[in-house]
């Protein structure tokens, strides 16, 4: 059996296609990051697993792969549409402080929630604030190219010129006849756009505006789909492997990616597009604005109207990686117990090694099941079906422990760093949770108590047990004291 060649599934062309770098062994892996206005919900996390998941299997298979995931920090209108408010500024109205304090505050919250959930750092994070510049020289080449077009500060992006000659909606298969017909309420402010399908490059800003700076077309805001093609463009060139995203990010974001790259360079940026799909609840998107979405300390606690129990973040790894990235997955209390259930049996088998004794005789089992996960994963990271595989090695494993099958040393070490690879450094788990970070279970912690007490100030003694006895299910004891609330992990 043969474990092939890694293919994936390119969103441009609809279908699997063999994985060849532009420029091996390099590879360039550019994913949209969040916008830092909020905390990152369990949805935004699954996307960013998705991509953990890629730049962990691509490492693994030798390639050098440079990953590149920004931060949004200016330029994402509410609404996603060009006439509205700033995302992060209208949070700073709110919260009544500076935009940059709002931005500070979500990406080291993001930055939290990225270690808890063991996804690692990417390469270069780069901000959108922190690249007015290039952002300023792609609109005029843009413009000298004749694709854009400006009018009273702002500049829009002409789609109709630009469809004469190239593909608006190749990604997406979004036709413009098809498209009139949907941003129809969408097109307030519209007078400015030649045409309904044009979108902003550059916005003038108003006086209200408190982020904003100086170009040639007077004092405004970059377009929220522009950072993208600028910062990918500077760290990995004109053209690169792979850029990835959710779903929902294919239109307009990245249709409108796509279209300033061709643009303004000529050339169509993106080798292979993947898009993960959504997180689910009842078959619902999860989104912040449908109050169905629950934040990393809520799935921790299980404070949540949703959640039965709290769920630890390598169990939600674990849920999620069951499924295919390309599949939606419906949030459900059982499906996690049954992760839960699932990673403890998978962590306890790979510590039976341990326990095994060699022989003279092995078994051609090992090749097998590694040969078995390498095509799973070559498969358009199928981590369902990988997962699958080392389940059925559990078996064997087993019947090891009970010397009903046996495997010499050599090969019993091989099969050990099968699991351990796998689980630990392509699958992102960790054996111990408390691996996770420990700063950030006492940042937690510090979180949950200082809860639990403002439920006590409040007499909401119903709360402030269920916190005491849900911890106490997880083996973490409080005791108060008369300086305040210590907290204990039960070894
Ligand atoms: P945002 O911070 O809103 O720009 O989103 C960050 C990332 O999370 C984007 O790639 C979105 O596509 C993704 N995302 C948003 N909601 C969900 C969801 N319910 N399930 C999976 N991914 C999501
Ligand atoms: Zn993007």
């Amino acid at each position: 059996m043969s474990s092939g060649q890694l293919s994936i599934y390119n969103s441009l062309s609809g279908k699997k296609e063999i994985f060849e770098p532009i420029n091996a062994p390099f590879v360039g892996l550019y994913v949209c990051g969040p916008t830092v206005y909020n905390e990152a919900h369990l949805g935004n996390i699954r996307t960013f697993l998705t991509f953990d998941i890629v730049y962990r299997y691509l490492t693994h298979l030798g390639y050098k792969v440079r990953y590149v995931r920004n931060i949004t920090d200016v330029g994402h209108l509410v609404d996603d549409v060009d006439f509205g408010e700033d995302k992060i500024e209208k949070r700073a109205r709110l919260e009544k402080i500076e935009p940059m304090e709002i931005v500070q505050k979500y990406t080291n919250s993001f930055h939290h929630t990225t270690q808890l959930f063991n996804l690692l750092n990417p390469n270069i994070e780069p901000a959108a604030t922190g690249h007015i510049i290039e952002q300023i020289e792609m609109i005029q080449k843009i413009l000298n190219n004749g694709y854009a077009y400006e009018v009273n500060g702002s500049v829009y992006f002409d789609v109709k010129k630009y469809a004469e000659k190239y593909n608006y909606g190749e990604l997406s298969g979004r036709r413009l006849d098809e498209l009139l017909e949907q941003t129809r309420e969408n097109l307030e402010g519209g007078e400015e756009k030649r045409f309904f399908a044009d979108f902003a490059i550059w916005k003038k800003a108003s006086p209200e505006t408190i982020m904003k700076w100086n170009s040639p077309w007077g004092i405004g805001v970059p377009g929220w789909h522009l950072e993208c093609s600028a910062m990918s463009t500077k760290y990995l060139g004109q053209k690169f492997d792979i850029h990835g995203g959710g779903m929902d990010l294919k239109f307009p974001h990245h249709e409108c990616e796509i279209a300033q790259s061709v643009g303004s360079e000529g050339i169509s940026p993106v080798k292979y597009w993947m898009h993960g799909n959504m997180l689910t609840v009842n078959g619902s998107k999860m989104s912040k604005s449908l109050g169905n979405s629950f934040l990393p300390m809520e799935l921790i606690t299980g404070n949540h109207p949703l959640l039965d129990k709290g769920y630890s973040p390598m169990t939600v790894r674990f849920f999620f990686l069951q499924a295919q990235y390309r599949s939606t997955v419906d949030f459900s209390n059982e499906a996690l117990q049954a992760s839960e259930k699932g990673l403890k049996r998978l962590l306890s088998s790979i510590k039976l090694f341990d326990e095994i004794k060699p022989s003279d005789k092995s078994s051609f089992i090992v090749k097998e099941i590694i040969e078995k996960c390498k095509k799973s994963m070559n498969d358009d990271f199928n981590t369902p079906i990988t997962i699958a595989h080392l389940f059925d090695g559990i078996k064997f494993i087993n019947l090891l422990k009970e010397e009903k099958e046996t495997l010499t040393s050599e090969d019993l070490s091989i099969l050990k760093n099968h699991y351990k690879t796998y689980v630990f450094d392509i699958l992102g788990l960790l054996a111990d949770e408390d691996d996770a970070n420990p700063e950030i279970l006492s940042d937690v912690m510090e979180i949950v108590i200082s809860l639990r007490k403002k439920s006590k100030e409040n007499k909401d003694y119903a709360t402030s047990d269920f916190i005491r006895d849900e911890l106490n299910k997880v083996k973490i004891t409080l005791k108060d004291t008369k300086d305040g609330t210590t907290w204990e992990v039960e070894k």
